[in-house]
């Protein structure tokens, strides 16, 4: 891709706008966007060994071990990922060992910055409870703001429907899980002086103006 290089991580509870923003930037900085839970939610689709090694830990809001997640992100930079052309990552790392392992992939490419997409939590239950995707891109939709015909995507025309760890018990277990070993993350990458927090609250290109704000803040592309 023939873009600006930038190379960045989304973090923020589940609801919280990654995969929406994720792909706005990706538009809007000409880079990948790599989402762990897509990259999983395709392989159960296709029923690949690894969807079928992952299925119950996604159904059950569990993490899925972190062996199976960097093996798949190692997988993806190895072969021929985009290091050099930048990227956003989306759902990833999720665990203080998955952001060491990253800092090791990125030795030569490091992070431009790493923003965190703050949302209270009722926000997110209730943005949960409306959510539906595409099972074929991941593209959102919401109860509220539906796709053009039926429950047919706009992006692919893949079926929309709500995913299968929306249900109220996956939602909290997920929420738990995050507060447990995400939020740890937030504080590593603090530490490294790469973290920036934006406020989540807000309709999508409000929250992406102030993702772009803090980004070029930060980034000037052209960097050796
Ligand atoms: P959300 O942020 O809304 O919870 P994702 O699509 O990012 O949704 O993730 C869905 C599920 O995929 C997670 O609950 C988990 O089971 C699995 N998953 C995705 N990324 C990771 C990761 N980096 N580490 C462990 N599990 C992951």
């Amino acid at each position: 891709m023939n873009g600006s290089g930038v190379r960045l991580v989304l973090l923020g509870k589940p609801g919280a706008g990654k995969g929406t923003q994720a792909a706005l930037l990706s538009a809007h900085y000409g880079v990948e966007h790599l989402s762990t839970g897509d990259v999983f939610r395709a392989a159960v689709a296709q029923g690949t060994p690894t969807g079928l090694e992952v299925k119950a830990y996604l159904d059950t809001g569990e993490l899925v071990p972190d062996e199976i997640v960097i093996r798949v992100v190692d997988e993806h930079f190895a072969a021929g990922g985009p290091l050099e052309d930048g990227f956003i990552l989306d759902g990833f790392p999720r665990t203080l060992v998955q952001a060491e392992e990253l800092e090791q992939v990125l030795v030569d490419h490091p992070l431009d910055l790493v923003l965190n997409i703050e949302v209270p939590t009722e926000h997110v239950l209730d943005r949960i409870a409306g959510r539906r995707a595409c099972v074929n891109c991941g593209a959102t939709y919401h109860l509220t703001k539906r796709p053009h015909v039926d429950w047919t995507c706009d992006v692919c025309g893949g079926d929309v429907v709500q995913r299968d760890d929306d249900t109220a018990d996956a939602v909290a277990h997920r929420l738990e899980v995050y507060a447990a070993q995400t939020v740890p993350i937030i504080d590593f990458y603090e530490k490294l002086g790469k973290l920036a927090s934006v406020d989540g609250v807000g309709d999508g290109s409000e929250v992406q103006e102030r993702l772009v704000k803090e980004i070029d803040g930060r980034f000037h592309p052209g960097r050796t």
